[in-house]
């Protein structure tokens, strides 16, 4: 498989499926709002940065586990890399083991990356008083968005786009440290891809010097 299309159109039919397809309508909703609102206030992260993926694990709902492991398994086929995020159950402040430099933007699995990972330096959040605030992030030295706005304007927050994450996990969902909640889809994806004669991954296949 070569793509996040191809790999919902495998499961069709099934809960995984559909909750993939949920999952990727919702990022492209959020990316379309997000891309709206970093382009209104001049936010924009420093020229090939990638610096917060070095210093956080994200925290992550079952949904999101599921298409990265997937992506993991299905399009990628990159055994070491899930041997990376097996090895780093324990990591809960990173780097994130899905990081590489030479990878686009950084991120191995950048077309799957979880919502933190979409939101984190593009996104304002609710405040006290009820009105949306957005902080510059603290790795941008090169001071490329604004250090703080505080906003009467309805712009989407954060709060709002967790909540519609969590939804889709219909209540059942877990949240966890992407290493732990990927390593756990990945030995359910692999079960039921095994069910499904699915092409899984090969162990004698050549893992990818580099990402993506
Ligand atoms: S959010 Fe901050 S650290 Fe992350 S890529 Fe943007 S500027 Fe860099
Ligand atoms: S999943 Fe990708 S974008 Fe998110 S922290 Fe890991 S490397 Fe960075």
């Amino acid at each position: 498989m070569d793509s996040i299309e191809e790999l919902i159109i495998a499961f069709e039919g099934m809960y995984a499926g559909q909750n993939m397809a949920n999952l990727v309508d919702l990022y492209l909703t959020i990316e379309n709002q997000t891309n709206g609102f970093c382009s209104t206030y001049s936010i924009a992260c420093g020229s090939g940065c990638g610096t917060c993926c070095e210093y956080f694990m994200p925290d992550i709902t079952t949904s999101e586990a599921r298409l990265v492991a997937a992506y993991l398994l299905f399009i990628k086929k990159d055994v070491s890399l899930i041997e990376a995020v097996n090895n780093a159950k324990d990591n809960t402040s990173g780097p994130c083991p899905l990081y590489s430099y030479d990878s686009p933007y950084h991120c191995t699995v950048y077309q799957a990356r979880p919502l933190i990972c979409r939101l984190f330096g593009a996104c304002a959040n609710q405040g006290k008083d009820g009105r949306a605030v957005f902080r510059r992030c603290k790795y941008n030295v090169e001071q490329t968005m604004p250090s703080s706005l505080i906003l009467d304007e309805d712009v989407p927050v954060m709060q709002d786009y967790s909540y519609a994450l969590r939804s889709l996990d219909d209540g059942n969902g877990k949240v966890g440290y992407l290493s732990e909640m990927v390593s756990i889809l990945v030995e359910q994806l692999r079960f039921l891809s095994s069910m499904l004669s699915l092409d899984d991954t090969n162990p004698d296949d050549t893992p990818t010097p580099l990402a993506s």
